[in-house]
């Protein structure tokens, strides 16, 4: 999520931190172990209006729970206070549960009054599922996308662009844990929690004279059953969210150290692709050296025009249009995120920290940035790390506050990490970190097991509250 704070920062502005990559250990090459096999079936459909100001989709899901359970739980995201205040809503108009209708109870949690859904979708069951059964679920939908939003889930008339990530009901289920019914908060950054689930198919249908962005890999177009109408198919092994993007675009495809990047923005925009991707390019090799094997075939990126920084998704991103000299470490964050987030997931609302904090050492690490050094933090602002996202709501400016914290204290605290275990040590274990918990969510106890031959490194982030101080 956004590496740029609107206000607030100047006095943490005071170092730049360049450590180039020649001081990194080269990555290893050795392969992630396979997805839980028993992960859900996603088949995604989405019918796009022709003025790109929403879309009707079709969800069908084959879950496996590894527990038992009497119901199933969703989460519509784009309710949340700032999608939702934008314009946005997702809506689940009808549900069936292994062929039969089945009653869908909508709770707000977080979502503002004026909001034509909740958050939260509840589905009792007929009878209680044990671990191990299939049960398979089909919900039809309707998104609305609002005008020239600075999220991950708009549309833009005068360009001619609609972009909508995390936009269907996303299962809440997180493994050995259940259901997750966390509240949504007015807090700039992710709260979902998924598990990693195979695409069997994406199908985009949308007017054929625009292109479509999605997430996986294209799987081929056919003609669409309505005239003038293209589908567009793609498939992916193991992605725990999807993002599309439709409109008259200008796409780049191109081939960077087997990885299939793909770069679109609006036409007329004036936006120099060629550079995006350059920058991509850089990017994608510096991390791939310090943190292994680049874990997605293709990567999806869209400048959006109305956004302001950059939003991660599993082998996607969407950035704002900013200035030349802001990319580089923009790219680098969100690239990062490809490693924390999208193959390593975490529950972003409880433990945001497990994908900021490091997406943002990533950064730091590999292109710099304007973050302070962990000496210049004043002592009393190095703790509350670790908190979850409904904590920052009881500051003045809690946006700002958690990205001070949770980016910021959290990134210098992982740079001194470094530093205090030694950078080669340190790499290898976040490398064996990574592949260890490769298409899991992990936890801070993860962290804990494995920095544990490392006791310097996690005294520093038991200091800024990002694991449990020991004997609590
Ligand atoms: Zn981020």
């Amino acid at each position: 999520m956004p590496t740029r704070p609107r206000v607030g920062l100047a006095v943490l502005l005071s170092l730049v931190l360049v450590l180039v990559c020649d001081a990194c250990s080269a990555g290893k090459t050795q392969p992630f172990p396979s997805p839980w096999a028993d992960r859900p079936v996603v088949s995604l459909g989405f019918d796009v209006a022709p003025d790109l100001h929403s879309a009707s989709g079709r969800e069908r899901v084959v879950f496996t729970p590894d527990l038992a359970t009497c119901e199933l739980v969703f989460r519509a995201w784009p309710n949340k206070p700032k999608t939702s205040q934008a314009g946005s809503s997702l809506v689940v108009d009808r549900v069936t549960v292994d062929g039969a209708d089945a009653v869908a109870q909508d709770a707000a949690a977080g979502a503002p009054g004026n909001a034509p859904a909740g958050t939260l979708l509840q589905i009792p069951l007929a009878g209680c599922a044990r671990p191990g059964q299939h049960i398979t679920v089909v919900l039809d939908f309707t998104l609305k996308l609002g005008e020239d939003v600075d999220e991950r889930v708009g549309t833009s008339s005068s360009d001619q662009i609609a972009w909508f990530g995390t936009a269907f009901p996303l299962l809440a289920w997180e493994r050995g844990q259940g259901w997750q019914r966390d509240p949504a908060v007015p807090v700039n950054g992710e709260m979902a929690v998924s598990e990693d689930f195979q695409l069997a198919s994406l199908e985009v249908t949308a007017p054929s004279k625009y292109q479509v962005m999605g997430t996986g890999t294209a799987a081929g177009t056919r003609q669409g059953a309505d005239a003038g109408t293209t589908v567009h198919q793609f498939t992916a092994s193991a992605v725990r969210d999807v993002t599309v993007t439709v409109g008259q675009l200008d796409v780049v495809d191109r081939t960077i150290d087997g990885v299939h990047v793909h770069v679109a923005a609006a036409q007329g925009t004036g936006t120099d692709l060629g550079a995006w991707t350059t920058e991509v390019g850089v990017s994608q090799k510096a991390l791939v050296r310090l943190l292994g094997p680049f874990p997605y075939r293709d990567l999806w990126v869209t400048v959006v025009p109305s956004q302001s920084s950059g939003i991660e998704f599993p082998g996607a991103v969407q950035f704002g249009a900013v200035d030349p000299d802001a990319r580089r470490p923009l790219v680098a964050h969100e690239l990062a995120h490809m490693w924390f987030y999208g193959l390593v997931g975490n529950d972003q609302g409880r433990d945001p920290w497990l994908d900021e904090s490091f997406a943002t050492y990533a950064q730091l690490v590999t292109a710099g940035g304007d973050t302070p050094a962990y000496a210049d933090i004043p002592a009393e602002e190095r703790r509350d790390v670790g908190k979850p996202m409904t904590y920052w709501t009881q500051f003045r400016r809690p946006s700002t506050t958690y990205y001070d914290t949770v980016y910021n204290v959290g990134a210098a605290a992982l740079i001194q990490a470094r530093k205090r275990a030694g950078a080669d040590a340190f790499d290898a274990a976040l490398r064996e970190y990574l592949r260890r918990n490769a298409y899991s969510v992990a936890t801070p106890q993860a962290v804990t097991a494995a920095f544990a031959d490392l006791p310097a490194a996690l005294a520093v982030l038991r200091q800024v509250g990002a694991l449990p101080s020991v004997g609590r």
